[in-house]
């Protein structure tokens, strides 16, 4: 495993053309999971999709923007511009030591910034070519879950099952779509900050969401390095 616990000879002499980054966040996720969620998932799912492309793994972020959270107790914003900033410098960096494709996986929903942040830099032609990656896109059978829901529940209960407090869980789906969160925030949508159905969450569950989602992202990545090896 290629990650920052190496020496700087050894990535050198390692020249990973790829280096994989997981955006996690801290914010609430109702009573029943921690509000470092989003983080730990990262940090522990994010390596397993740079090992499969024998990329650089470097550590995730533990902070996004998750400006729709305001509200509740816990919750740690970065501003959109801020994110947008933190990707291009960390572009910037392992551009500088021969890095040629950058992938931000993202287990936050909120992060719509980054796509507009690498469209910028990648049609500016410059290297490395970045690419943004929802963790959670594609996922199968996901229905009405969104947030602090029955999929995120799962994978913490496959994760760290000693930090979700299941008696505490309580399903609620607002009656308003996704995108609606932009007008009105998560607290006036949903009180308890719960959008899906958390009581239905299992570990075995867990790992099928965690493994498809690293085999699907590691996946996507490939596909858009091979593409930019074929079209440059
Ligand atoms: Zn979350």
């Amino acid at each position: 495993m290629m990650d920052t616990a190496r020496t700087a000879p050894e990535i050198e002499a390692a020249k990973p053309d790829l280096a994989v980054v997981g955006v996690g966040s801290v914010e609430q996720h109702s009573a029943h999971l921690p509000v470092d969620t989003d983080y730990l998932i990262a940090a522990r799912a994010a390596p397993a999709v740079a090992e499969r492309l024998g990329a650089l793994s470097l550590p995730a972020l533990p902070y996004s923007v998750c400006l729709e959270h305001r509200g509740f107790a816990g919750v740690v914003c970065m501003k959109p511009d801020t994110v947008r900033r933190i990707a291009w410098d960390i572009a910037e960096s392992v551009g500088s030591w021969g890095v040629r494709y950058l992938a931000f996986v993202t287990f936050h929903g909120g992060n719509f910034i980054l796509n507009p942040a690498a469209r910028e830099w990648n049609m500016d032609g410059r290297s490395p070519r970045i690419f943004f990656v929802d963790f959670y896109a594609g996922l199968s059978d996901v229905g009405q879950n969104l947030h602090a829901c029955e999929v995120e529940t799962s994978i913490m209960l496959h994760l760290a099952p000693e930090r979700v407090h299941r008696e505490r869980a309580a399903d609620f789906v607002p009656a308003w779509l996704r995108e609606d969160i932009t007008v009105f925030g998560m607290k006036r949508l949903t009180p308890t900050g719960v959008w899906g159905y958390p009581t239905r969450g299992t570990a075995e569950k867990g790992r099928r969401w965690l493994e498809e989602g690293i085999v699907k992202s590691a996946a996507k990545i490939a596909r858009l390095r091979e593409g930019c090896g074929e079209m440059g």
